[in-house]
């Protein structure tokens, strides 16, 4: 999600994260408005429309707007979205000289300002759009993670992951939070490098900060309790500063938040998935 060419308006992901993070409901009203986009463009859309005085609503592309028979009204400018871009390269380091250098393609990221909200829009009216269903057990399935017992004597234990296993205390106290944590650890390919037992003692490593991000967003987007907690967890880590970067959360963390709560969302859903932000 890196780009060269981001405009000065456009919030880094740390910041935006930091923002949701310090405002209670952010994430909840962008989910509500914009879940067929990933959770990074849903907040990047908010905060553009909270900027500009805009009423959040479906956002479209110009064309995909007069495809539904509705048009952008004059002078409204786009907001902009991180969007994925697949390149070509040729692979100069071929093992062998008998084989001719060949093509791969490859996906990077870049902003570009394409989208309108319904309300810069003008024409035919659109049928309301429902928020799919979500379902915890689809969603571990479809990571590729794998539910087994609970097994820790800890009585402080919330839950842990093993590499791609994760158990979660049957009288966890929020678990859903924990569910998100620890299939966080999995999905941002912690458990790769060691195993996560969380309870109160679980030092306060960036780590724990990543996990419970995402768990912040998972929460706060579904609805389901937790949010609160992990608010409060990471607000405090934010205020005890992590040296050179005392007031953020490093960009790549940031990047890597939001992208793991998206893949566990879309995982979940058991509705069929509309196009998303890949639409040009
Ligand atoms: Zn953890």
């Amino acid at each position: 999600m890196e780009s060269n060419t981001q405009s000065p308006d456009i919030p880094k992901w740390s910041a935006l994260l930091v923002e949701a993070v310090n405002k209670p409901g952010l994430i909840l009203e962008a989910y509500n408005a914009f879940h067929r986009y990933s959770v990074g463009n849903q907040l990047l859309a908010l905060v553009q429309c909270q900027l500009r005085g805009i009423q959040p609503g479906p956002i479209n592309t110009f064309p995909k707007w007069q495809e539904l028979g509705r048009h952008v009204k004059r002078g409204e400018r786009a907001l902009t979205l991180c969007m994925p871009i697949t390149r070509k390269r040729r692979d100069e380091n071929a093992d062998t000289n008998d084989e001719p250098s060949r093509e791969h393609t490859y996906t990077s990221f870049a902003h570009r300002a394409r989208w309108f909200v319904i309300s810069q829009t003008e024409g035919e009216e659109l049928a309301a759009m429902p928020i799919p269903q979500w379902d915890a057990e689809q969603a571990v399935a479809n990571l590729n993670i794998e539910r087994i017992d609970f097994d820790s004597t800890d009585g402080n234990c919330q839950g842990f992951a093993r590499k791609r296993q994760i158990a979660i205390n049957p009288v966890a106290q929020l678990p859903y939070k924990t569910l998100f944590h620890e299939a966080a650890h999995v999905t941002l390919g912690h458990t790769a490098e060691g195993d996560f037992a969380d309870g109160e003692t679980t030092p306060r490593s960036l780590r724990e900060v990543e996990a419970e991000g995402v768990a912040l967003l998972c929460c706060e987007s579904l609805g389901l309790e937790g949010a609160a907690y992990c608010r409060g967890y990471i607000q405090n880590w934010l205020s005890q500063g992590t040296g050179s970067n005392a007031d953020a959360i490093p960009e790549k963390s940031a990047q890597k938040i939001f992208r793991a709560a998206d893949q566990i969302i879309r995982a979940g859903r058991t509705e069929p998935e509309q196009s998303t932000e890949a639409e040009q």
